[in-house]
């Protein structure tokens, strides 16, 4: 097709008009249908706040899925991305690359890892830990047929290993064979882990590695228990097992501290962060102490990982962090949050029965013996200008970038109010 009969088609014309550039029927023709999508289409974002192509204003409490640190079209951003991408934005790995010893030292300096391995995703960075555990049960460990342990009602990716790695039946549906290695236990459940590990033993296999959550996500916002993970870390010191923490969703300051576990009073071996680490722009990291930094030249590598482009912009969104004081407007702005949600639940005890989280990653559990389902809320939600995200079936999360203010806070909870009241009548 010329580029004259291109024009000529209408249907591949991009308008302006109603349904966006690009239409809904029109996108799910071409585009692998992986998603559930809501009916709206974003083209523009500043702060807390989204456009869709109809010219409608959301309140985002979405923030790209606990990514969008800085909120949309941050100046820092903005100048981080286009000074980087004027200067260099990305080479090989078969060089040094200035922004990533940076960024690594920056990571070292605020967190209790002394090493950092650079990848894109939070997939790819679980994959990294889960290779990093493996080579040491081989080399260190000595053990023939190690173990990882991971919690139901996990999430760790939607790779071969980390859907392994999930607690989640749902997620591994139709593609097994699983990747081998893997048990489960239940989350914040001290005996039962306890029974694992010398079930496993009895049977000669061996755990190698604890992989958890500090507070899980998807699962249904459920923070770890304190004295669980107390205990999870002594069982480690004195089995010479790795404590391995998914710090994806909760790291880079969401929950008010740097990193999640420091809300537990304990530190991994290794930790893995993604989401939230560069505000937006796709990066991955995998940490550790020194004592299990076992890998050498060849064991483990990406192409984009690490490149100045996305390092650059972590970098920023450190900095910016630290600037404006995110952490702890992170730690008011949930507490108010959580204040907010907790009047509307005990008004209307029925419909929720629970309110939880730390800093910004917020959950409201809606009662299981009625129907109302959290997608069901989301959308009335979505019809009243407030972006939400369900984390399973019945959970409602708010997970707004960690810029959001006072007046923002209000305004998601008395558009949450209304649109219950509505529901509830
Ligand atoms: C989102 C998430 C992942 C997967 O991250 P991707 O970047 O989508 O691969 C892994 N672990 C946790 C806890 C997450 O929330």
């Amino acid at each position: 097709m010329s580029p004259e009969t291109l024009l000529q088609d209408p249907s591949s014309t991009p308008s302006s008009d109603s349904g966006g550039a690009f239409a809904p029927d029109r996108f799910d023709t071409y585009v692998m249908k992986t998603y559930g999508r809501f009916p709206i289409a974003l083209e523009r974002g500043e702060g807390c706040r989204v456009w869709d192509t109809q010219g409608r204003e959301y309140l985002d409490f979405v923030a790209g899925i606990a990514t969008c640190t800085l909120g949309h079209a941050h100046p820092a951003l903005i100048e981080a991305v286009t000074q980087q991408i004027q200067k260099l934005h990305h080479v090989s790995n078969l060089y040094y690359i200035p922004e990533q010893g940076q960024l690594a030292e920056w990571i070292v300096k605020h967190s209790c890892a002394n090493r950092v391995f650079f990848c894109n995703s939070g997939a790819e960075a679980n994959e990294a830990a889960i290779k990093l555990v493996r080579k040491y049960a081989h080399t260190v460990q000595q053990l023939e047929q190690p173990v990882i342990l991971t919690a139901k009602a996990s999430f760790h990716g939607r790779t071969l290993a980390t859907i392994t790695a999930t607690g989640q039946p749902k997620y591994q549906k139709y593609f097994d064979p699983l990747v081998p290695g893997f048990e489960y236990v239940p989350y914040n459940d001290l005996e039962a882990l306890e029974n694992t590990i010398a079930d496993l033993d009895e049977g000669n296999r061996r755990v190698s590695a604890i992989f958890l959550e500090p507070l899980q996500g998807e699962g249904g916002v459920n923070p770890g228990d304190l004295e669980y993970f107390q205990e999870v870390r002594r069982i480690c010191d004195e089995t010479e097992i790795l404590l391995v923490l998914d710090e994806v969703q909760v790291g880079m300051g969401r929950t008010g501290k740097f990193w999640g576990y420091e809300n537990l009073g304990i530190e991994p071996d290794i930790f893995t962060s993604a989401k939230g680490l560069a505000g937006g722009i796709p990066i991955g990291a995998m940490m550790c102490k020194e004592s299990c930094a076992v890998f050498e030249p060849g064991n483990h590598a990406s192409t984009f990982g690490g490149n100045p482009f996305a390092c650059g912009t972590s970098l920023a969104v450190a900095q910016t962090l630290e600037k404006e004081n995110l952490l702890e407007n992170a730690q008011v702005r949930g507490e108010q949050l959580r204040e907010n949600c907790r009047a509307i639940a005990q008004q209307y005890p029925k419909i929720f029965t629970a309110v939880r989280g730390w800093g910004l990653i917020n959950g409201m559990e809606i009662n299981a013996e009625i129907e109302l389902s959290a997608i069901d809320l989301v959308k009335a939600a979505m019809d009243e200008g407030l972006l939400l995200v369900p984390a399973g079936p019945k959970v409602l999360r708010f997970v707004p970038p960690l810029i959001v203010s006072k007046e923002e806070v209000e305004q998601a909870t008395q558009i949450l109010a209304k649109v219950v009241a509505k529901i509830a009548s």
